[in-house]
């Protein structure tokens, strides 16, 4: 394979490559890498150069407040000669399509960067809630990735409900392909693919139980026996329990299925949120007031639990945190990071195209 088509492969984005470019004019020790896995402050990243997986860790200055690396990230590490235990990471390729939640300190994490698509998965057997579907895609829209829907769980209905569904949802959403599946007996799984060009990442989204881990398995089946025997680079067996948490499909395209991902689908959904906190939300009501915000106003059936110990303090705070991070996934608090990234995009495009001149 030549160089061309390794970025290709790799999903290698013209605009990082200038930006890539520029900064190798400044240090000829730079390669670039993307980041497949991580745990704590220990990144494995995948050097484009040549082929291998190492073990790296972040420079000083990303202890100064800069954003993190993120799984799906393209950095730059420098070669250094000798030998070293964790190469270093310099900097952040510009992203694009990125996963980002909101936690309580105002502090922004990003689950994965570099996203291409993000497929919202629903399944035929839960009522398919449209307004959720909504937020889904907007949220996903948002991200700067495609949507696609996809229905898993198809061979849980007839073939007229089936038809019925798809055809309500492809009318909701004309812009978004919906595919429907069935993970568990391989039914169509694969028009999931015919959706995604060479070197383009994916990401699987939803409410737990409509089958994504499934979905996601059966994706890799054939892949896992494949890849078995490849090589791992020059870790020397050192840490054994970081893993790939991005995979080669097809020798095609990347599926990306991190423990962030996991985690933020549980956390992505209000009504599914509202359900299990119902404890909670039951008590919502019964307030005096309807539109009661449930602080400090007079009669709130919220507070009277609380003070009574029939809603515990602890799990208050546990939805109110959850709450927050919904609100923030639906675009309602980060007119600020949107402002600034577009700044961010501006700059490294003018950077560009003073390059190209
Ligand atoms: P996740 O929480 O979204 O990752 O969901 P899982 O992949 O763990 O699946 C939840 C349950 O749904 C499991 O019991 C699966 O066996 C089942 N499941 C997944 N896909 C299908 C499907 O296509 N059809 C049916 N009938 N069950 C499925
Ligand atoms: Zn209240």
């Amino acid at each position: 394979m030549n160089f061309h088509d390794i970025k290709k492969l790799w999903g290698f984005h013209p605009l990082q490559e200038a930006y890539y470019l520029q900064e190798k004019e400044v240090n000829g020790l730079l390669t670039p890498g993307r980041i497949v896995s991580s745990s704590h402050d220990i990144f494995r990243v995948r050097l484009m150069e040549f082929g291998i997986e190492v073990d790296a860790k972040v420079r000083g200055q990303f202890y100064l407040g800069q954003e993190w690396p993120a799984v799906g990230d393209w950095v730059l590490i420098e070669k250094q000669p000798g030998d070293h235990q964790f190469w270093p990471i310099e900097l952040i390729l510009p992203r694009r399509g990125t996963l980002k939640r909101g936690h309580e300190s105002g502090r922004v994490e990003v689950m994965a960067a570099n996203l291409d698509y993000i497929a919202l998965v629903t399944s035929f057997n839960l009522d398919l809630n449209e307004k959720r579907i909504d937020r889904g895609v907007a949220m996903i829209q948002e991200s700067g990735a495609n949507a696609i829907i996809v229905i898993n769980k198809a061979d849980l209905v007839s073939a007229e409900q089936q038809k019925e569904m798809l055809a309500a949802l492809q009318d909701r959403f004309p812009m978004v392909p919906v595919v429907a599946c069935s993970a568990e007996t391989n039914w169509q799984v694969d028009l999931i693919k015919q959706h995604l060009q060479v070197g383009e990442t994916i990401a699987f989204l939803g409410m737990s139980g409509v089958g994504k881990s499934t979905l996601v398995n059966c994706l890799l089946k054939a892949e896992l026996a494949r890849t078995h025997g490849i090589r791992e680079g020059d870790s020397r067996g050192r840490h054994t329990t970081t893993h790939r948490e991005i995979f080669l499909v097809d020798g095609r395209f990347w599926i990306l299925d991190s423990p962030g991902i996991r985690e933020f689908s549980f956390a992505g959904d209000e009504d599914q949120l509202d359900q299990s906190f119902s404890d909670i939300t039951d008590f919502f009501g019964r307030c005096r007031f309807r539109d009661c915000s449930h602080q400090a106003e007079l009669g709130c059936a919220v507070k009277q639990a609380l003070d009574e110990g029939d809603i515990s303090e602890d799990r208050w705070r546990s939805y109110l945190k959850m709450k927050r991070e919904i609100e923030f996934q639906e675009n309602k608090n980060d007119k600020k990071y949107r402002s600034e990234q577009k700044k961010h995009w501006a700059k490294i495009t003018a950077a560009v195209r003073k390059r190209e001149k």
